[in-house]
Order: structure tokens, then C-alpha cells, then sequence
């Protein structure tokens, strides 16, 4: 393959009557191939003619051997960290940008060319520069790796949460001679360790309310008990009576806490079957659950005529109506025609469902407060003060809010909700039921 390449070069040389350098492969004596590399020059007479050729050759079989095998390796390097879901890059020992793969240019739309070099620090966030200098700075003094958490701006000009780590490479004497290193997205993780801290402070408050709250009915029955027991003493059989009604009702209280506190921690954790059902079935059922208040109150209640398909657990569905109907006729006040009015708004996923009322209204200061565990502003009506946050989780499992607007005591009140997650498949599914 080597020999008429190397033939015309030969040719041109002695025609030019000049020097050359070459590099070919020739079979050796034993048959055994070899890499040479060979100097060749032309002498001339004295009248100018080619007279004879001059060269040497070196056997630089060795050398060749480790240029393919480095080649190899890059080859291999390279289709490993393409194949990596991660960003990886190279960088010379001072910084300068030398490699990066595919993901890097994926994900923040820059060049190959508008990255090398200082280029790779285009997309990190202002704020998180400084660190990131820091850090590499700190590791280069250390001859050690180094990992730090920054932001990285994406193509579309989002900042997502990136763990930056990187490997110093050494020579011989302990220089850093090259670093290579990998960008893990972070960001779900950063978005999950953030709801987890939520939670845990949910936890926490939902374990403080429970002991405080439980504890209400209990020290009424210890009350009780202790005067049952003077009251025995003395044989008043209508203060027996009463001591016994109210340590009654206060059980009675504690056994309901109970079971709507149970029914709080299952929305969520202990799935239903998923059904698809009209909003206005839905809300039919809410109502007859709630008959009894809603007739002793002579509530008027008007329904918007609207189709809407629903996907979810129909029980849960329904506690949302359920309870802010109840709330609605318990919270009526002295209004002598209360009506409620129950409705949607807007299309799809952004559908806005409303339960309004012309009730006592609710004072601005408790608009976010009212929603919280056993948070109760009027006591005079039975109730818990779990129902609305019962009604909130529901509402979040789904993906969607909730809000109240009240202009105030005597303003009655508008609950507005979406539940956004409920129209996932029944979007899909179409108006057929
Ligand atoms: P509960 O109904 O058991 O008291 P909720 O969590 O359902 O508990 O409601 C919390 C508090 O919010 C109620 O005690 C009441 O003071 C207030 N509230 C709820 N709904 C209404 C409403 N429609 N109108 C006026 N106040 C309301």
C-alpha cells in the first residue's frame, strides 16, 4: 500500500534534486511487518546532476504501536461519554475548556466552539460562579477532586440544579496536567429533598395539633370525673346527670376527631379505585350526604348547568362538596334566605369549581388560617375544623388550590378550587358518559 507512494515521492525528490522525509511500512526478513521512518537527500556534480541518494531509516515500529493504541483509547474515551447521560468535559490543567460531549450542547444550545475554552462558563448562573471558581481554585491547591452544586442555564433559558464534579489528572511528579469531570442534573432531587422539608414541618405541626387537640376532650372528662365523683358523693342525681352528658359528649367529640383524623391521613396514601364521573353527579351525591343540615336550614341551593368529566376517587370527589356544603349550611349565621351556589369556570385542566355562599362570611385575617387542622373560628356550630383541611389535601392530591374569598363577617363566603389532575384522562377520554 506504502510503495508507490513512496515510489513518486522518491521521484519528485530526485527530480527536484531536494530532500525528503517519509514514513512506510516494509516487510522485514523474517516476514514480520514494520513501521520506518527515513530521511533521504540528493547529492549533485559539479555540473548539477543527480548523482547519487543519501538516506537512513529508523525502525519506528514501537512509536506507531502506541500512536494507534492511543487513538483507541480516544476513540473509546469518546464514545463513553457520548453514551453517558450525563455532561462530561476535559479541560486543560489551567481551566481551558478542551472537551465536551453532546448532552452539554443538548442542554444549554451552545457550540462546541462557543464552549471550549473559557466559553463553559456562559451558562452558569451569575450567583453561582464565584463558587464554582472557588471550588476548582480549592482543589487545584489540593491536587484533589472537587464537587459543588450550582445552576446551569438550559436552552430555553431555564436554570435547573447541576452537582459538578471533577477529577484532576497527574503526572509522574504530581502536576495536574489535565481535568476531567461530569454535570449530574439535580434538580428533581433539589425539588424533592425541598418537599420532604415541607413535609417534615407539616409533620411536625400535624403531630403538635393532634396532642393538643385530642388532649381538649380528654381533660373534660377528667373534669367530669372528678365532680361524678362529689356529685355521687353527695346523690345529686340531676349533677350526676350532667357530669355524665358531658363527659358523654366529650368522648363522643374525641371518637369523631378520631375518625375524621383517620380519614385525613388516608387521602393519598390509601387509593381508591379510579372511576370517571360527571361533576354533577358528583355533586349530587355531596348533597345527599348532606340533606339533613342543608333541610333544617332551608338552604336554597342552585347549581350551575354544566357538563364536566371527572377521573378519580369518587369518595374523595365527593368530600370536597360534601364538606363545604355542610360548612355553607352550619355557617349561615342569623341570614334568612341562605343560598349557596355551586359552579364552574373556564375549560379543562384550568377548570375553576366554586362553592359561594351568603352565610357569616369570614374576617380576611383567617383566610389561610381556616384551612389548617382543627382551626375552627365559630364554635357555636358542631364541627372538628378538619373538614376544610381535609378538603385542602384532596384538593392538592389532585394537583390543583384552593382559596376563600370573603369581603368579611357578614359577606358570606366563595370557596374556589381547581383539580387540575382530574381532567388527565378525562380529557382524553371526551364528554361520552
Ligand atoms: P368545622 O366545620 O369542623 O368547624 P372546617 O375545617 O370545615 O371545620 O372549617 C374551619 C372553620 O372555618 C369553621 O369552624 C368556620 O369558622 C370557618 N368556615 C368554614 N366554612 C365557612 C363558611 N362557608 N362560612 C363561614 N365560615 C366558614
Amino acid at each position: 500500500e506504502d510503495r508507490e507512494r513512496v515510489y513518486l515521492l522518491f521521484q519528485s525528490v530526485v527530480a527536484e534534486k531536494s530532500e525528503c522525509d517519509f514514513e512506510c511500512r516494509i516487510f522485514r526478513v523474517d516476514g514480520l511487518q514494520r513501521w520506518i521512518w527515513g530521511h533521504g537527500k540528493i547529492f549533485s556534480n559539479s555540473t548539477g546532476d543527480a548523482v547519487k541518494m543519501l538516506g537512513m531509516v529508523l525502525d519506528i515500529t514501537a512509536r506507531k504501536q502506541l500512536e494507534e493504541a492511543l487513538v483507541d483509547r480516544e476513540k473509546e474515551f469518546r464514545s463513553l461519554a457520548e453514551s453517558m447521560p450525563q455532561i462530561v468535559w476535559a479541560t486543560r490543567a489551567d481551566g481551558w475548556n478542551i472537551y465536551f460531549n453532546q448532552q452539554w450542547v443538548d442542554y444549554t444550545g451552545l457550540s462546541l466552539e462557543e464552549s471550549h475554552g473559557q466559553g463553559w462558563n456562559k451558562p452558569f448562573h451569575p450567583d453561582d460562579l464565584k463558587r464554582a471558581w472557588d471550588a476548582w481554585q480549592n482543589a487545584v491547591h489540593n491536587r484533589g477532586s472537587y464537587a459543588m452544586e450550582c445552576r446551569l442555564r438550559r436552552v430555553d433559558g431555564i436554570y435547573r440544579w447541576w452537582l459538578i464534579r471533577g477529577v484532576p489528572a497527574l503526572d509522574e511528579g504530581g502536576n495536574i496536567v489535565k481535568w476531567f469531570g461530569t454535570c449530574t442534573d439535580i434538580e428533581d432531587i433539589k425539588l424533592n429533598e425541598a418537599k420532604l422539608r415541607e413535609k417534615n414541618i407539616e409533620l411536625e405541626r400535624f403531630t403538635y395539633m393532634i396532642s393538643h387537640d385530642l388532649k381538649s376532650p380528654l381533660v373534660t372528662i377528667g373534669t367530669f370525673l372528678n365532680y361524678l365523683e362529689q356529685d355521687l358523693a353527695k346523690s345529686d342525681v340531676d349533677l350526676v346527670a350532667k357530669d355524665m352528658h358531658y363527659i358523654a359528649k366529650a368522648a363522643e367529640k374525641m371518637g369523631r376527631m378520631l375518625t375524621e383524623l383517620f380519614e385525613f391521613t388516608r387521602v393519598g396514601r390509601v387509593r381508591q379505585k379510579l372511576v370517571f364521573a360527571q361533576w354533577r353527579d358528583v355533586v349530587d351525591e355531596a348533597l345527599g350526604m348532606v340533606a339533613g343540615v342543608i333541610a333544617s336550614r332551608n338552604v336554597h341551593v342552585d347549581i350551575d348547568d354544566a357538563r364536566v368529566l371527572l377521573h378519580g376517587e369518587r369518595e374523595r370527589l365527593v368530600q370536597i362538596w360534601q364538606n363545604l356544603l355542610d360548612n355553607a349550611a352550619k355557617f349561615g349565621g342569623d341570614q334568612a334566605d341562605l343560598r349557596v351556589h355551586i359552579g364552574v369556570e373556564g375549560q379543562g385542566t384550568a377548570t375553576i369549581f366554586f362553592v359561594c355562599d351568603n352565610g357569616i362570611g369570614i374576617d380576611p385575617r383567617y383566610h389561610e388560617k381556616i384551612f389548617l387542622l382543627f382551626e375552627r373560628l365559630d364554635t357555636s356550630a358542631p364541627g372538628t375544623g378538619l373538614g376544610l383541611a381535609l378538603v385542602k389535601r384532596v384538593v392538592e392530591f389532585y394537583g390543583g388550590t384552593i382559596k376563600v374569598e370573603s369581603r368579611g363577617l357578614g359577606f358570606g363566603a366563595c370557596f374556589r378550587f381547581t383539580l387540575p389532575k382530574a381532567f388527565e384522562n378525562a380529557e382524553a377520554k371526551g364528554d361520552d358518559t
